[in-house]
């Protein structure tokens, strides 16, 4: 036992996830600006984006390369965009947030991985617009297989609530496409919402849907304020609020159950 009552097996349980999560952001800034152009993510080894100079193993460690090299390139001298750097402090803090938040230490490390997942599709929502399958539809499943792990008689609850998720969603923009003649919501936005339904039950799906969309709400109007003229046209990256708004049911869903 070490001091504070707290065993070396408690202490690694904390300290892991913390220093896991500079590298984890480092890799979910390489998924975030590969995966949407179709570029190899894990068969390539980061690269300079300007001059393409493979990087070496010490310019690989998160943060810390960033601030020696003070943001540039060792070859070229190109800024390296801050982004890669804020996907890394984003990292960290969903790591600080389960371990501030969870009380079960058998989630903790489920609750990061999720986090990590969720911040990687918010992120590229917002950058790109899109939310890619091969990230969407594994959560769909790693929703349910943990479901039949933790609450096997909810897990056709749980299927339910995936299907009428996916279905409610595009049922949404099918609407919307009627209404106003154009896409107003991607097929990956329902796929999302399905997962957050496989993850969270039926009870949490108009929760979510709410909390998604004042989300949206909000970040339109933190953009209008920003200057960013606001038109019924503009689009909004909506799969980052259901991404924001499937985590924080996923974490304080019991602290909100006067939503649900
Ligand atoms: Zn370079």
């Amino acid at each position: 036992m070490l001091g504070f009552g707290w065993s070396a097996a408690d202490l690694w349980l904390w300290l892991a996830p913390l220093v896991v999560a500079p590298f984890v952001g480092s890799f979910l800034g390489v998924l975030v600006t590969r995966l949407p152009r179709h570029r190899p993510v894990v068969v390539a080894r980061s690269a300079c984006e300007t001059c393409g100079t493979s990087l070496a193993a010490f310019e690989l460690i998160p943060l810390a390369s960033y601030l020696a090299q003070r943001g540039r390139c060792r070859h070229c001298g190109a800024l390296i965009a801050p982004f890669h750097v804020a996907i890394e402090l984003g990292a960290i803090a969903v790591a600080v947030w389960v371990l501030s938040a969870e009380t079960n230490p058998d989630r903790v490390w489920i609750d990061c991985v999720l986090g990590w997942i969720l911040l990687a599709l918010a992120c590229i929502d917002w950058r790109w617009m899109l939310l890619p399958d091969v990230l969407t539809l594994p959560l769909v499943a790693a929703g349910l297989v943990l479901t039949l792990l933790s609450q096997p008689d909810a897990v056709a609850l749980h299927a339910a609530a995936a299907a009428v998720g996916y279905i409610g969603l595009r049922g949404v923009a099918w609407l919307y496409r009627l209404a106003r003649g154009r896409d107003g919501m991607g097929g990956g936005d329902a796929k999302l919402f399905g997962a957050a339904g496989a993850w969270l039950g039926p009870a949490a799906l108009p929760p979510l849907l709410l909390l998604a969309a004042v989300l949206g709400i909000v970040m339109a109007g933190v953009l209008a304020v920003s200057g960013r003229r606001l038109s019924a046209t503009t689009a909004l990256p909506f799969g980052s609020c259901i991404a924001a708004a499937f985590w924080l049911l996923w974490l304080h869903g019991g602290g909100m159950a006067w939503l649900v």
